[in-house]
């Protein structure tokens, strides 16, 4: 690829994400799956609910008992047993007889559906109360009512969850139901984060003239922590090639799965991330028709995928959001690898150089859908604009005016992707 080759968004993120592939799958404790996506399907040994057992506490009966049963003319019923949750009960319910349940116990034999205790004369019970020898049932139930049936849940033998899908709470909570304390994940990438430039200094370093305080380490190590990622922080580089190198090689050395910078790779005299990657590793040095952004290089050092970003802040941020984001979620395992978006309504007069533009704005809801308007001054630098965004207006490639009323996609940023 030449040098400063022009690239539409689309076809820079196109050539990033072809580059990359899912990392290794890894055996780990259940606990230790969440937020992790799941790397072979789950299938249950075990029927879920186990076995049938009652939805509340009642007593099991026989439906065809209480068929004319009215508050005005309960029917009566012998209590033949007490079954608790835990216990198995070898009874066989004969006609005209009753069980007292408790929620989540077995369904006795002969039993075929449960009525509540709010609809007998025995409406609670605690501790001290005996078990009744007769019990007044007051309202008809059907079969199957208050029962839950062997395998409503999931069948065994069934495939539950499916490779490819985040593991929430819920998916850690079905799998232990199922008995699987270790479940086959991929592996959690391992990003290394480096900044470069002579001008940073570190956040409690006080200012001096022409230093500025190193950002963009921290806002990219918190974008990589965000994403469930490891960070292998690297520091700053200085703006020479051998300190470059130098950082690079600890990447090198902590096993990263990506190398990410910020700036030195524009067309400055000092931008020497470019020559430390042209001699030891393969490099595409772009110019993305994106704003804010622009300069991006992709490639690879000694083999671990790198991605270069600008060096102004917000530059900095957008362009990850665009471009690594979707990279480690793709390293991650994930299907869905893009933020959502939604159609917003624009409120205001919005201009562009006819690049992709990235407009920070805030999204609300409204009875009218979404309405978005932009955060203030959209100069690379002003990083006060993102803090105050929720979303990023998508301004696509050649429109230059974008007029009140007029539809724009908003990539939610704040928003976390369904697993569907
Ligand atoms: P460069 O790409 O090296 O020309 O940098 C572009 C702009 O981003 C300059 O104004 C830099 O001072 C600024 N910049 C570069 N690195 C950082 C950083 N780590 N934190 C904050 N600002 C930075
Ligand atoms: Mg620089």
């Amino acid at each position: 690829m030449s040098d400063l080759e022009y690239l539409t968004v689309a076809d820079a993120l196109q050539l990033v994400l072809n580059g990359v592939t899912p990392l290794p799958a890894e055996r780990v404790p259940l606990f230790e799956a969440l937020g992790r996506v799941l790397a072979e399907p789950v299938t249950a040994n075990d029927s879920l609910p186990p076995f049938a057992n009652s939805s509340m506490d009642g007593y099991a009966l026989r439906a065809a008992d209480v068929a004319n049963a009215t508050a005005d003319s309960p029917v009566e019923l012998q209590v033949v047993a007490d079954i608790a949750a835990g216990t198995v009960s070898d009874l066989a319910l004969t006609p005209g007889a009753a069980a007292r349940i408790m929620t989540g116990a077995p369904v006795p034999e002969g039993a075929d559906a449960v009525i509540p205790v709010e609809d007998t004369n025995e409406p609670w019970r605690d501790a001290e109360r005996s078990l009744p020898d007769t019990i007044l049932i007051y309202r008809t139930v059907k079969q199957g009512d208050y029962v839950r049936q062997i395998g409503e849940d999931i069948q065994a033998g069934q495939e539950v969850i499916v490779p490819g899908h985040l593991i929430r709470p819920q998916e850690i909570g079905v799998l232990a139901a199922l008995g699987v304390s270790q479940v086959q994940v991929y592996r959690r990438p391992r990003v290394g984060v480096l900044a470069t430039g002579d001008e940073l200094i570190d956040v409690d370093a006080p200012l001096s003239a022409g230093k500025i305080r190193n950002s963009n380490s921290y806002a990219q190590a918190a974008q990589v922590m965000a994403l469930g990622a490891d960070l292998v922080g690297l520091g700053v580089a200085r703006d020479t090639e051998d300190h470059v190198r130098a950082k690079l090689r600890v990447g090198l050395e902590a096993g990263v799965d990506l190398l990410v910078s910020s700036a030195g790779v524009s067309v400055g005299a000092y931008d020497v991330v470019k020559a430390v990657l042209e001699q030891e590793g393969n490099v595409g040095f772009w110019r993305v028709r994106m704003r804010p952004g622009k300069p991006l290089a992709f490639g690879s050092y000694h083999g671990v995928p790198f991605l270069g970003l600008p060096g102004n802040p917000v530059s900095a941020m957008v362009s990850f959001e665009r471009f690594v984001r979707p990279i480690i979620r793709k390293m991650a395992g994930h299907k869905r690898l893009d933020r959502p978006q939604v159609t917003v309504t624009v409120q205001e007069q919005l201009s562009s150089d006819g690049r992709e533009s990235y407009v920070r704005a805030c999204v609300t809801r409204t009875l009218q859908g979404y309405q978005a308007v932009s955060t203030g001054s959209q100069g690379s630098h002003v990083m006060t604009s993102l803090v105050k965004a929720n979303a990023l207006m998508i301004i696509a490639e050649g429109v230059t005016s974008v007029s009140p009323g007029e539809q724009l996609q908003a990539m939610m940023i704040d928003w976390p992707e369904t697993v569907f």
